[in-house]
């Protein structure tokens, strides 16, 4: 029995989605290899062959991988997935983009978003917005898994010695082109791996007050920015900062929500997290029955002066 995790990467370097999948892949109680499946990524497959219980790599290098185009990727998984019962991504917009693809050609079922690893053929996984938890058992020879990382600690990135092991790398499919792309640049952690985020809801008021009042804490701490949907919605803050059901899932030590009411949809995205400060005018909102710390009280003076204090 080998686990295959397919590796999220950007050519030089392993993201650290990676490393919870390998941590889920190891559950599954066999070897683990992983695909590293991109254009010059040599740097990428030597970073991989450090994460620690990781037995092998395999470094699929071609120029029709250079973009993570889904269906490249998925040819390149399905050319080396016979040899493996467990075939694992992260499940990040990369890897849920590939996952089905992968599952449909091997007639499969996906077994999707996966928590926790009961047995090899045996998974959990929330429902409703994470109100429920699915045990979910699946007889198929392959089990081709997406793994939601806040469910699983993070393999070390270094102390392992794979073997690296080269595999031809897949034509272009010639379905989809790469056309552009337009990149954030920020200097905050990414939200997924951000230790602490500092998020904002529809109380800031306008897209001003939101980087006024937030951006200062998120400086102060060093913090990941998030927002819930009505903020996002409202054009306060970009799609991207969304922390929720349709938005980011995300489980930091430190989580600050500022003038956020606690909807589920919200909260299925961030009650992982180890540490909740809820700042909120009202004493009945429900974001304080998940919160650790609650301050009632206006978040334009409270967070300020939390600033201060810093
Ligand atoms: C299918 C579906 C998916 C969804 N997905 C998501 C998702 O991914 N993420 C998400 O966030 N939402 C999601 N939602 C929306 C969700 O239901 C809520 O509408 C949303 O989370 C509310 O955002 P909010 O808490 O910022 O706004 P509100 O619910 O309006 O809450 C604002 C809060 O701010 C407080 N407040 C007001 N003024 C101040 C002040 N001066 N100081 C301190 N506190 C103050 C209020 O007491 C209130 O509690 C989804 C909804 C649906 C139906």
């Amino acid at each position: 029995m080998t686990a295959l995790v397919i590796a999220e990467h950007d050519h030089a370097s392993i993201k650290p989605a990676t490393l919870n999948t390998v941590t889920a892949a190891l559950a599954c109680g066999g070897d683990v290899h992983i695909l590293v499946a991109g254009a010059n990524a040599a740097e990428a497959a030597k970073a991989a062959a450090q994460i620690a219980g990781v037995s092998k790599v395999i470094a699929a290098d071609s120029a029709s991988l250079a973009e993570n185009l889904a269906e490249n990727v998925a040819a390149q998984v399905l050319a080396i997935a016979g040899n493996y019962s467990h075939i694992l991504f992260p499940s990040t917009a990369n890897g849920k983009n590939v996952a089905p693809r992968v599952a449909a050609k091997l007639d499969v079922a996906q077994i999707s978003d996966i928590t926790k690893v009961d047995s090899p053929d045996t998974f959990e996984r929330p429902i409703y917005a994470g109100n429920a938890i699915a045990t979910v058992q699946s007889t198929d020879a392959t089990k081709v898994i997406t793994v939601r990382t806040t469910g699983f600690d993070a393999a070390a990135a270094t102390g392992g010695s794979a073997t690296v092991e080269t595999a031809e790398g897949v034509a272009d499919s010639g379905k989809s082109a790469f056309v552009g792309r337009e990149v954030t640049k920020s200097d905050r952690p990414e939200l997924t791996a951000a230790k602490i985020i500092v998020s904002g809801g529809r109380a800031l008021g306008s897209a001003e007050k939101f980087t006024e009042v937030m951006t200062p804490l998120a400086d102060k701490l060093n913090a990941g920015l998030g927002a819930s949907r009505a903020a996002v919605d409202a054009g306060y803050a970009p799609n991207d900062w969304q922390v929720g059901q349709t938005g980011k899932i995300v489980a930091p030590q430190l989580y600050i929500a500022a003038g956020i009411s606690g909807a589920i949809q919200h909260l299925a995205g961030m009650k992982d997290s180890k540490v909740i400060v809820a700042i909120n005018k009202d004493e009945e909102a429900p974001i304080f029955s998940v919160a650790d710390y609650g301050l009632v009280a206006d978040l334009f003076t409270a967070v300020p002066e939390l600033v201060t204090t810093l």
